[in-house]
């Protein structure tokens, strides 16, 4: 299986995955990147795969529906896509492009988001994650909760180690200024913030990540370690006193420039 980056609006990735002849997507916030690459390398768009509701996975997904029939996948809404759907929740398995594909429910950005997992399209494992996990870093909650979040980054951080995974955003560099922040003395941040340095002046995706990748760099995998709690206290112990550690870790991020 071949998997391709997409860009769409200033820093989403739609991925492409395909075996030459049939290609699924993921978030397709704009129709336009998929229809070029589509026409380009001669795929037929057989499945489109939604991870939550905001507009920046789902803007192209109605247009790429009417023009390929592809059959569409999502998490409830609660404002339905206006096209032809299936509803996903956590625990369903779905066949695509000949594969499986377990749908991991993991709220916290959204209520409703969910990830897409394969251990049969890759041979290390194939995570679709949106904005749930980002690496170095995760995406702030909007209609989800804390506890949730919390939950669905401990869920995905149980996947096998060599799982690549691919989030919806290129927010690596800025992520890992604040995973820095935290954690000052981590030599993985900053060796991997100079390999992204090098792939960005090159216009490359710093993507895809892999779970043993983020356990080394990603905060919101790392809180619990004692360093860490250790600089959450520093940053506001009050609010590590009334909220906990994780959520205080999230609460830096959202005020961090
Ligand atoms: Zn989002």
């Amino acid at each position: 299986m071949e998997l391709l980056a997409l860009n769409a609006f200033s820093d989403n990735y739609i991925w492409l995955m395909h075996n030459g002849q049939d290609a699924l997507v993921v978030d397709p916030g704009q129709a336009q990147p998929v229809q070029t690459a589509l026409q380009t390398l001669g795929l037929a768009l057989r499945a489109i795969v939604v991870t939550h509701h905001h507009a920046d996975h789902t803007g192209g997904v109605p247009t790429l529906q009417q023009a390929t029939g592809a059959s569409v996948y999502c998490p409830h809404f609660t404002t339905p896509l206006d096209c032809p759907y299936q509803s996903v929740a956590d625990g369903m398995v779905l066949e695509l492009l000949g594969y499986q594909w377990q749908v991991l429910g993991v709220p916290g950005h959204t209520a409703s988001h969910v990830a897409y997992y394969s251990t049969q399209a890759l041979p290390e494992g194939v995570l679709f994650c949106g904005d749930a996990l980002f690496s170095a870093g995760c995406g702030r909650v909007f209609d989800g909760t804390i506890a949730q979040l919390q939950q669905s980054l401990e869920r995905l951080a149980a996947l096998p180690a060599a799982t690549r995974v691919y989030p919806a955003h290129e927010y690596t560099l800025s992520n890992l200024r604040f995973a820095q922040a935290v954690e000052p003395g981590n030599p993985d941040i900053m060796a991997h913030q100079q390999d992204c340095q090098t792939l960005r002046a090159l216009e490359k995706p710093t993507l895809p990540t892999s779970i043993a990748q983020e356990k080394r760099i990603n905060p919101f995998l790392r809180w619990q370690q004692p360093h860490i709690v250790q600089a959450l206290r520093q940053y506001d112990a009050d609010y590590v006193t009334q909220h906990g550690a994780f959520a205080t870790l999230r609460h830096w991020k959202n005020q961090f420039q």
